[in-house]
């Protein structure tokens, strides 16, 4: 995560606060970021093409370390990438300054100046770039009112709560009007339900504004709910780039099922092979029958049998008998037991167990379900993942997803 930093690129205001103007298009083509130190070489992005369309709101989402903040600090300039291109408008930026390149940053720690006002915070970055007194004062009054931070104008920082904050870190970005908005992670300083309030705000105000905006969390939920497209990365590559509900239903690979949801999909390393005349998954704690929609859609021949990674999502368990009956192997059921029930509110998170192997289910709250019972759960055929056992690729994802 990058250090507070307060924004460097600066530029006048040459549109109305609240238009419906859309931003710029960023292409990186090839981008590649490697630190090196002495012998020591560490790649945080390899290789990177990605286009994002004007006024698109893209989130980049992946794990700790996986290269997203060096990605967007590549984009505003603020890292000298190693080699490949980043294109503004079409424009080659590679070269420029980050104040040259019309980009207003927002970072997870607000950066604000301490000893300034919020009006004055906000109208900062005009003021530098020689705005006149009135258009400054008007920008900062639009946005503030955008914003809803008219009431706080005289404060300083120190006076405002965490959320009032980082309104105020979006309204000095705001205020520029730039090409691009670049937000790393800014929301993970605020508490769990102010993060959900500021996630919507966020997205009115993309909704509103429509310029293009690039969004790095580490968070899957903020990434599905902002993301017009998401780009799901590890080991400084993109994994998958796709609205997020593609991304869910067909996730490219075991990582990125893996890593979009929660809690996280289950996954079973299996023989499919044939079982007395029959197809089955075969997980070595429990066997399933192979659907008949999978013969269509995968080449590798289950007469001759081959190995693979089950997935399953959690929603798509259910208990269909509370008693534990024995099931037959032609069935998509088995019995388990619950070893954990976990209250939500809404769900109940299942941790249950079959012959050693663990595996999760989200059921309704009003299952009368209790630690310790042997349960008989259904495993929904038509959302059945397999995943390449050699390199994780997708081998389908549910009768309806090819
Ligand atoms: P986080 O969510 O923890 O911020 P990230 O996905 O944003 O992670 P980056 O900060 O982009 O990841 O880091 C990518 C890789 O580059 C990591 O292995 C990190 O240790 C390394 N790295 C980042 N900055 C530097 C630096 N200045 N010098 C050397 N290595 C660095």
């Amino acid at each position: 995560m990058s250090d507070s930093q307060p924004e460097t690129s600066i530029e006048p205001a040459t549109q109305s606060i609240g238009s419906q103007a859309s931003g710029g298009q960023v292409e990186l083509r090839d981008l590649t970021k490697i630190y090196a130190d002495g012998d020591d070489r560490v790649v945080a992005v390899d290789n990177m093409n990605v286009t994002v369309e004007d006024g698109e709101f893209l989130v980049f989402v992946g794990p700790s370390g996986c290269g997203k903040t060096t990605t967007l600090r590549s984009i505003a300039g603020l890292e000298e990438i190693t080699d490949g291109e980043i294109l503004i408008e079409g424009e080659n930026v590679a070269g420029k300054a980050p104040r040259q390149r019309d980009i207003a940053m927002v970072f997870q720690t607000y950066a604000l100046y301490p000893h300034m006002t919020v009006q004055e915070n906000m109208a900062y970055p005009l003021k530098v770039r020689g705005v006149g007194k009135a258009t400054r004062e008007q920008k900062v009054r639009e946005t503030a009112e955008l914003l809803q931070i008219s009431e706080l104008l005289d404060r300083q920082p120190k006076d405002l709560s965490g959320g009032q904050q980082q309104r105020v870190a979006l309204g000095r970005a705001l205020v520029r009007e730039p090409r691009v908005f670049l937000f790393d992670e800014p929301l993970s300083n605020l508490d769990a339900k102010l993060r959900i309030k500021m996630r919507t705000e966020l997205n009115r105000l993309h909704d509103k504004i429509g310029k293009t905006s690039i969004y790095v969390t580490h968070d899957q939920a903020e990434a599905m709910t902002l993301g017009d497209r998401i780009a799901v990365m590890n080991d400084a590559e993109i994994q998958q780039i796709a609205p997020p509900q593609q991304v869910y239903d067909k996730p490219a690979n075991q990582f990125v099922a893996g890593f979009i949801g929660s809690p996280q999909m289950n996954f079973f390393d299996v023989e499919v092979r044939q079982d007395g005349g029959t197809t089955v998954i075969d997980t070595q704690s429990f066997a399933l029958p192979y659907p008949d929609w999978m013969h269509d859609q995968i080449d590798s021949s289950p007469s001759d049998g081959f190995d693979a990674v089950y997935g399953i999502r959690p929603e798509d368990i259910t208990i269909s008998s509370l008693r534990g009956e024995s099931v037959s192997e032609t069935e998509n059921a088995i019995t388990a037991e619950v070893l954990v029930v976990e209250e939500m509110g809404s769900d109940f998170f299942l941790t249950m167990e079959k012959d050693g192997v663990e595996f999760q289910a989200i059921v309704e709250p009003e299952t009368s379900v209790s630690q310790g019972d042997t349960v008989t759960v259904s495993f929904n055929e038509d959302k059945y993942h397999l995943f390449d056992k050699s390199d994780g690729e997708s081998l389908v994802y549910g009768s309806e997803g090819h």
